[in-house]
């Protein structure tokens, strides 16, 4: 390697001393460092890698040929290019190149490389000791830029000197004499760029020495007020010449062809249409230089350089330079123009957010760093943003995939309650931020609660109401689902509340109904998680929390209602049916869960009240297509039956001749208003689900007897009317005492009234059916037994309990004629019949053929078609009385 070499302007670069100093400064600065510079046969290596060795050979080995010839020459092939940084193919190495010039012209250049620690991934080069950080490598390299440029530049001024002293100086050294001067001149300028000097002082300065060192007279910067005025903004004329500030305030912009938006130059000599030159002469200059300044590539100033003399040729190097001057003015011109707006907006930005009503604060989203508040901000969260607090405090609360999310946020430790708008942007300069802005809504939402304390609670118990369960159980319903626990909702209603309330009156039926809820939210768990959905309705949310002690809390339930209450002067006892539902297993919507507690509720109304009942699928099933009925029946219910209608029709007895009527079966009708006429086969199980064919079964019977009253009454003393029962009327524990009350009410002779139950039902709880049974024979009443040979027939059953009378099924009458088995089987029960001396109806008879089959039977009474179908009272009573 040669030592030493002679730059393009004539230094002797010493590459020992590059090498020395290069050593010291990668050992310092932990980089790999090189020395490249044209050494005569091109641009190569001048000095030996610094840095460990063994690293230095595999860094080498890594970095692409390419990127560093590349490197190297932006900085060394042209002028532009003073420093380059750079990243490579592996996430964890950086290049830079320096190039140093002398004169100008670039000199030879560093190339720096760093390896950058912490970094594991992927295209991360492993295992190096040398190593450093981003930082420090920016840093290094800015300080081995600044150290050459002093290094060279008291280089140049020692060459300088020594020029300036020999007399006898060649050409070259005359030429090197100029570049360095004009190197000078580019220096000072440039380092007014990162000036905090005004614009006008710094473009006074810039002017006035380009000016001195070219040597002109005059030199002007001229802004564009509007589109035909120049404003000089500064001034520089030469002493002993004259100010041309006057002229320009007359100066015909849009014919002088020089105020364009090119560079113009015109000398002496140069031919120029003769308005210019006529103010030029005018201006008593001989030539000039105007170069514009642009702002978005719009001229709003111009440079302007002028000589008085004729002599004075603007050459390619003048002119050259004077492109170069205008150039850094231009971008400290730009910059200046950037920092000021974005100042001022800043500045307004702030004035306007200082004058809102929210606290507003903008926050680097990776560092934390609050970039802006407004003083509301900086005085209601003076601490809270000293301890970057704010983040978790608000945005973590609106945490959302959108960009904009927009929230109430509540500030528990200080009682307080904001709206928040976040909105994440990049901000001025790249980085990620977001934008919040915090409205004080705490009054607001204290009047809220208040209205609202007032909507959720119910007027009379003192406990929540529907409104305020559907809330609560949103809650609820997400703390289970987050937190993978388990937690129930009983839906209680009263059974009978109605009794209390028409019996005793509105005024106890609240007693009782606070005396319930008083009771009912001092169970604990449940404390705070009553509500009243309306009427008799009441729901439990059992919390997660509380789940553990679901038993308990059932069991303290039933307790509750297992005592009496005591109301005007006696005990009275109210039992409840009981729904319950668990979530999020059955449902996780509220509408969802407190429909099918709903649905559980009724399933326990419907196997007899007083029940506790857990939701299944098929109830559920069954319910919604019923939920139009249910509508429609709770309103024929509530409008006092008048949908609804008693039809008779005749039972014959087939005994005595000509088979005469004996009595009639009492068949509800019900002619819906919204649904038309339905089937009892249809609206009986759903009013028996609903719990309503208490109440409509208690009209049937009732309309029964004061018919048969009637009857009875008008020559028919021994008439009988037959009602059907149904189950969920039968487990009524009073049913004994509402059917006592009707025959006394109505007067009948209860042994003319035949109750109908079915079998299977009856065979459910025997010991209790029969008990039930005993209770309403003793009333005088006869029971029969209704649908015989459906369902789960087991004759042994029919001596166990009290029963006067077998209906038999119509399904064997249907083919009775031809029906062997049928035949055999209505003659046996009729047989068995006559051995418990019970009595036997058949039914569904339609044809004579299948009554004269029955004739020849032991057989007492005979329904059907053939006799007569359900009719009117009116139409029976034509008929049969
Ligand atoms: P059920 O107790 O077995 O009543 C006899 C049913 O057979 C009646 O049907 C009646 O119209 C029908 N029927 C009578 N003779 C004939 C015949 O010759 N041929 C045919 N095909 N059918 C005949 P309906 O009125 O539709 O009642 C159906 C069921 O609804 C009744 O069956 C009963 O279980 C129930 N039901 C009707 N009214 C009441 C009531 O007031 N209370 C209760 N709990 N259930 C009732
Ligand atoms: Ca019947
Ligand atoms: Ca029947």
């Amino acid at each position: 390697m040669i030592n030493n070499s002679v730059t393009p302007i004539g230094f002797t670069l010493d590459y020992k001393e590059l090498q020395q100093f290069q050593d010291i400064f990668s050992n310092i600065s932990r980089l790999f460092i090189f020395c490249m510079a044209n050494d005569g046969y091109g641009i190569n290596r001048v000095t030996e890698i610094s840095g460990d060795p063994v690293e230095s050979d595999r860094l080498l080995g890594l970095l692409s040929q390419e990127q560093i010839s590349s490197a190297v020459l932006r900085v060394l092939g042209s002028s532009l290019e003073e420093q380059v940084i750079e990243d490579t193919e592996y996430s964890n190495i950086k290049i830079s190149t320096i190039g140093v010039k002398i004169s100008g012209k670039p000199a030879f250049c560093w190339f720096l490389c760093g390896v950058l620690d912490g970094d594991d991934g992927e295209n991360a080069v492993k295992n190096f000791h040398t190593t450093t950080t981003e930082t420090d490598f920016i840093n290094a390299v800015d300080l081995l830029r600044k150290a050459s440029n002093r290094m060279y530049g008291s280089l140049y001024d020692d060459v300088l000197n020594k020029s300036s002293k020999a007399s006898d100086y060649t050409d070259e050294e005359v030429d090197s004499k100029e570049t360095i001067k004009r190197y000078r001149l580019m220096n000072s300028i440039v380092q007014l760029l990162d000036s905090g000097e005004k614009f006008d002082n710094i473009a006074s300065k810039v002017m006035s020495e380009t000016a001195e060192y070219l040597g002109i007279s005059h030199a002007y910067l001229l802004k564009m007020v509007t589109r035909d005025m120049l404003e000089v903004v500064v001034e520089y004329y030469r002493e002993g010449t004259f100010s041309l500030d006057k002229e320009f305030e007359e100066i015909p912009l849009d014919t002088l062809h020089y105020f364009g938006d090119r560079p113009t130059i015109i000398s002496y000599k140069t031919q120029i249409d003769p308005i210019s030159r006529h103010w030029m002469d005018a201006m008593d200059i001989k030539g000039l230089v105007a170069i514009p300044i642009l702002q978005n590539q719009v001229p709003v100033m111009y440079a302007f350089f002028a000589d008085i003399s004729e002599e004075k040729k603007w050459d390619i190097e003048d002119t050259k330079l004077l492109a170069d001057v205008i150039r850094v003015l231009q971008s400290i011109f730009t910059r200046r123009i950037q920092r000021n707006s974005i100042a001022s907006s800043y500045k307004s930005l702030e004035a306007v957010l200082d004058n809102v009503g929210s606290a507003i604060y903008v926050r680097d989203t990776e560092s934390g760093e609050i970039l802006i508040a407004n003083k509301i901000c900086k005085s209601t969260f003076s601490r809270e943003m000293q301890n970057g607090k704010l983040e978790e405090l608000f945005e973590n609360q609106a945490r959302s995939s959108l960009a904009t999310s927009y929230m109430e946020v509540e500030y528990a430790e200080r009682r307080r309650w904001y709206d928040l708008n976040t909105t994440s942007i990049k901000w001025v300069d790249g980085r990620k931020v977001s934008l919040n802005s915090l409205f004080d809504i705490t009054d607001k939402k204290m009047y809220q609660q208040k209205i609202e304390q007032q909507a959720n609670n119910d007027f009379l118990t003192g406990l929540y109401n529907r409104m305020c369960c559907e809330r609560d159980l949103t809650r609820y319903i997400d703390e289970a689902k987050t937190s993978g626990k388990k937690g129930a909702i009983i839906y209680l209603d009263l059974d009978d509340f109605k009794h209390i309330n028409d019996g005793l009156g509105h005024q106890y039926g609240d007693v009782l109904l606070k005396a319930i809820s008083n009771s009912l939210r001092r169970i604990e768990g449940i404390e705070n998680t009553c509500y009243r959905m309306g009427g008799d309705e009441f729901v439990i949310i059992v919390p997660c929390d509380s789940y553990p002690k679901f038993e308990k809390i059932q069991e303290e339930i039933r307790i509750v209602f297992n005592k009496p209450w005591f109301l005007k002067g006696a005990d009275y006892y109210c039992t409840s049916s009981i729904g319950i539902v668990t979530f999020p297993e059955d449902g996780d919507t509220v509408q969802d869960l407190i429909k099918k507690s709903d649905i559980a509720m009724y399933q326990a109304k419907k196997s007899g009240k007083n029940k506790v009942s857990v939701y299944t699928k098929e109830a559920d099933a069954e319910s919604t297509k019923r939920l139009d009925m249910e509508k429609s029946m709770r309103y024929a219910t509530a409008e006092g039956y008048s949908e609804f209608e008693v039809y008779y029709q005749p039972i014959v007895d087939v005994r005595k001749p000509g088979s005469p009527c004996v009595g009639a079966e009492a068949l509800l009708r019900w002619n819906s208003a919204d649904l038309g006429f339905v089937s009892p086969g249809e609206f009986i199980p759903l009013a028996e689900y609903l719990g309503l064919i208490n109440p409509i079964g208690n009209h049937v019977l009732e309309q029964a007897c004061l018919a048969l009253k009637h009857w009875n009454e008008s020559g028919h003393p021994y008439y009988k009317v037959n009602v059907n029962l149904s189950v969920v009327q039968l487990l009524q524990n009073d049913i004994a005492e509402t059917i006592a009350e009707i025959i006394e009410r109505t007067g009948i002779n209860p042994r003319n009234l035949t109750l109908e139950v079915t079998e299977s039902l009856a065979i459910n709880d025997m010991i209790r059916m029969k008990r039930i049974l005993d209770s309403i024979k003793k009333l005088g009443v006869k029971i029969a037994l209704d649908d015989f040979g459906t369902g789960y027939s087991s004759l042994n059953h029919i001596r166990e309990i009290p029963i006067d009378v077998i209906k038999v099924d119509q399904t064997f009458v249907k083919n009775l004629e031809r029906d062997e088995y049928a035949q055999a089987f209505i003659s046996m029960i009729g047989e068995l019949a006559e051995a418990l001396n019970v009595k036997i109806c058949v039914e569904g008879i339609e044809t004579l053929e299948q009554y004269k089959v029955l004739e020849e039977m032991n057989i007492h009474m005979i329904q059907g078609y053939y006799f007569g179908r359900p009719m009117r009272r009116q139409d029976f009573e034509e008929k049969f009385i």
